[in-house]
């Protein structure tokens, strides 16, 4: 009840400041005579404090909406402020637009408010007015998202203006909404092909970032040299810098993997070659054997003479001067005469 008091006293404080203003325009757009000249100097002059009731209607675009004011629809400029453009599609406009209507649909006490610098009447097609949303700015709101920059305009109210600047500075420390986007915000207007390569950028970032990750997941050669062709994608100047020491890192773990493999493939080739040696020599030794085998054998099988009533010797050799004297001899294999207790003759 106390604030449909306070609006409706508002709204007739209002009535008077726009008749004010519907007469100083008609006088403005006048042609300069001595005759009006003295009637503007009896005029009081504009009050740029007062603040005027206003509801809202609609967004006509990111810095513009129709608002009505002592029941009349009126067009206002959001002073100071600049978002991107939604009919130019520029991005953000689409989130700024969202902001604006969101605000504005919200608040349940609108004021407006001029600036000495744009004055209190409509310019090019709209007013421009500081847009209170209870005891804060719908510029400052907008800014502090970092939807709107500051339009680059300059404003008599000290205090505002400061506001706004303070507002802005916030936004671009904190990388909010169109200062996330490096070149984006280009002084007091958007940059889109900045905007562009700053998104293409970002997706080489992105891309790089991946093959990095899968080279850490699976360091291999391969792998690493992914990471690398995707690193050196981006240009020069927007490589991070983490990126490089993870790709070093990566490096590392394929050369002394490469270095590890490299050692297990010898210690596996001199095995292989041990293997090969041990394998020929025991070839070799089981030959030995079997030669000497063979030969113990042939040797047990040689036929010798044996004298059994003279001497205890063995002859390979019937002729031998051992057994001119023996009576008889007697032809065994030496196996025979050995396991009897014959030994070698001593003349062989
Ligand atoms: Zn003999």
């Amino acid at each position: 009840m106390k604030k449909r008091l306070s609006t409706m006293l508002l709204t007739v404080l209002s009535l008077t400041t726009l008749a004010l203003t519907t007469s100083a325009c008609s006088k403005d757009t006048a042609p300069e005579k001595p005759a009006t000249s003295s009637v503007k100097k009896t005029k009081p002059s504009f009050n740029y404090d007062k603040k005027i009731a206003a509801e809202f209607v609609e967004a006509t675009s990111n810095d513009q909406a129709t608002f009505i004011v002592d029941g009349k629809k009126v067009p206002v400029k959001f002073i100071g402020i600049y978002s991107p453009s939604l009919t130019q599609d520029q991005p953000l406009s689409k989130e700024a637009n969202q902001k604006v209507n969101e605000l504005l649909k919200n608040a349940d006490d609108i004021q407006l408010q001029f600036d000495k610098s744009y004055g209190h009447q409509i310019k090019d097609g709209a007013y421009s007015a500081y847009v209170w949303l209870g005891n804060e700015l719908l510029q400052t709101k907008m800014l502090a998202s970092g939807l709107a920059i500051l339009s680059g305009h300059t404003l008599t109210n000290s205090k505002l203006a400061q506001s706004l600047e303070t507002a802005s500075t916030q936004a671009k420390k904190s990388n909010a909404g169109a200062w996330a986007f490096d070149g984006y915000v280009d002084g007091a207007t958007f940059n889109v092909t900045a905007y562009q390569a700053y998104q293409k950028n970002q997706e080489l970032i992105n891309a790089a970032e991946q093959a990095i990750k899968n080279a850490e997941a699976n360091p291999t050669r391969d792998t690493l040299n992914q990471a690398n062709a995707a690193y050196e994608a981006i240009p020069v100047d927007k490589r991070p810098s983490a990126h490089q020491k993870r790709i070093a890192q990566v490096n590392t773990a394929v050369e002394t993997k490469e270095a590890q493999e490299r050692q297990a493939q010898e210690a596996a080739r001199k095995a292989e070659e041990e293997r090969k040696k041990a394998e020929e020599a025991a070839r070799l030794e089981q030959q030995r054997l079997a030669e000497q085998q063979a030969a113990q054998q042939q040797q047990n099988q040689q036929m010798v003479w044996i004298a059994p009533q003279s001497g205890r010797r063995y002859h390979f050799d019937p002729t031998c001067r051992g057994l001119r004297r023996a009576n008889s001899t007697v032809q065994m294999t030496l196996q025979e005469a050995q396991a009897q207790g014959y030994t070698h003759c001593g003349y062989e």
